[in-house]
């Protein structure tokens, strides 16, 4: 049984993550300050003796006897990460070096969940892990973007320097329940406007492409990661099957059948990447992972969590 820390894991994908190692038997210990997520995340493990939940921010230094560190702290939300620029910075840049610290002192193997938006604007197409990307320095993603590129830095130099036993993910967009329905990202936005009926809201004409992965499939990939001898990364962890927003908007309407939802068209946002498709060979051939829920039973799969939100805060 091995003690892992998980940080951010009250977030979208940390209770996913905390609930499959607690399943499997190990012992969570999720550090979180609820920045871009809620208690109810995790509300459901707290009677779990193996599972400890602490409220600490990443950025401040910390210390907690564990075997394994997840370093997933971070908003995701273009809508959260963008809120407050300098601390999206700050958390990636002073929580990695803290994260890392830990597990430096400890001797310990740390995994970050790094992002597909470290490859830009992608002018190559799908995105195999060897593309250096073609990021805008000083546009308003760069917080998130650049922060993480700054954070693969530092688990690289800390690898190389002190011998840290690092892993990077490289995680492509992921959706299920428990994104926040106020989140703000297109999935949970799309539901949540369906369910009430609201207009449909596409920003620019809808053919920007993204490849949409369910959050159990990531999960699996995150472990597949952790627990390889092989590779340090980075891996891309992602389902290749693309579609431009547009037709993402149309399956979602499909799929809510009694929505009076038309769409809208909003304008265009500034930096908005084209296109996004993960080559995902790397973690096949390494990892022997590769995602198995289809986009449609993974929607199928999150609706429900939308619709039950809203009959309990009517
Ligand atoms: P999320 O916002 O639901 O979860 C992030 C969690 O980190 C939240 O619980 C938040 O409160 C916590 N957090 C933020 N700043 C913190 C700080 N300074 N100290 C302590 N806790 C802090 O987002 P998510 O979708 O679950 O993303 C989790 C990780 O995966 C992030 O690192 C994100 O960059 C990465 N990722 C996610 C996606 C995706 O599509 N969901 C894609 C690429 C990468
Ligand atoms: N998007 C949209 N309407 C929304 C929210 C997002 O058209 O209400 C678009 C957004 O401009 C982007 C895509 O959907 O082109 C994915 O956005 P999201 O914020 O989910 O993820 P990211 O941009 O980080 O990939």
């Amino acid at each position: 049984m091995k003690t892992i820390l998980v940080t951010g894991g009250a977030g979208f994908i940390g209770s996913h993550l905390s609930e499959s190692l607690l399943t499997r038997g190990d012992r969570v210990i999720c550090v979180d300050n609820f920045y871009s997520s809620q208690r109810e995340n995790v509300s459901h493990l707290l009677e779990n003796p193996n599972f400890r939940l602490i409220e600490h921010d990443v950025t401040l230094p910390m210390m907690f006897e564990c075997d394994e560190i997840y370093h997933l702290a971070c908003p995701a939300s273009p809508v959260y990460y963008q809120h407050n620029p300098v601390y999206t910075v700050r958390t990636n840049v002073s929580g990695s070096i803290n994260v890392l610290d830990l597990a430096k002192k400890l001797r310990i193997k740390v995994l970050l969940t790094s992002t597909s938006e470290v490859y830009g604007d992608p002018e190559v197409h799908p995105q195999p892990e060897t593309y250096v990307g073609h990021v805008n320095p000083i546009g308003p993603r760069a917080c998130y973007d650049e922060g993480k590129r700054c954070a693969e830095t530092l688990f690289f130099d800390y690898h190389r320097e002190y011998n840290v036993d690092i892993r990077v993910a490289r995680i492509f967009n992921t959706y299920g329940p428990r994104m926040h329905p106020d989140d703000g990202r297109v999935i949970s936005n799309f539901i949540m406007q369906a369910l009430q009926h609201q207009p449909i809201t596409i920003n620019g004409d809808g053919s920007q492409t993204r490849s949409f992965q369910y959050v159990d499939d990531c999960v699996r990939g995150l472990i597949a990661l952790m627990d390889n001898a092989d590779i340090v990364g980075p891996v891309n962890i992602g389902n290749p099957e693309e579609y431009t927003i547009k037709e993402m908007a149309e399956i979602v309407l499909k799929n809510i059948p009694q929505t009076q939802s038309k769409i809208v068209f909003t304008p265009a946002v500034v930096d908005d990447p084209k296109q996004r498709k993960p080559d995902i060979t790397l973690a096949r051939n390494i990892l022997q992972w590769s995602p198995k829920v289809p986009f449609e039973n993974g929607l199928k799969r999150s609706i429900p969590y939308y619709r039950s939100f809203l009959s309990n805060t009517k």
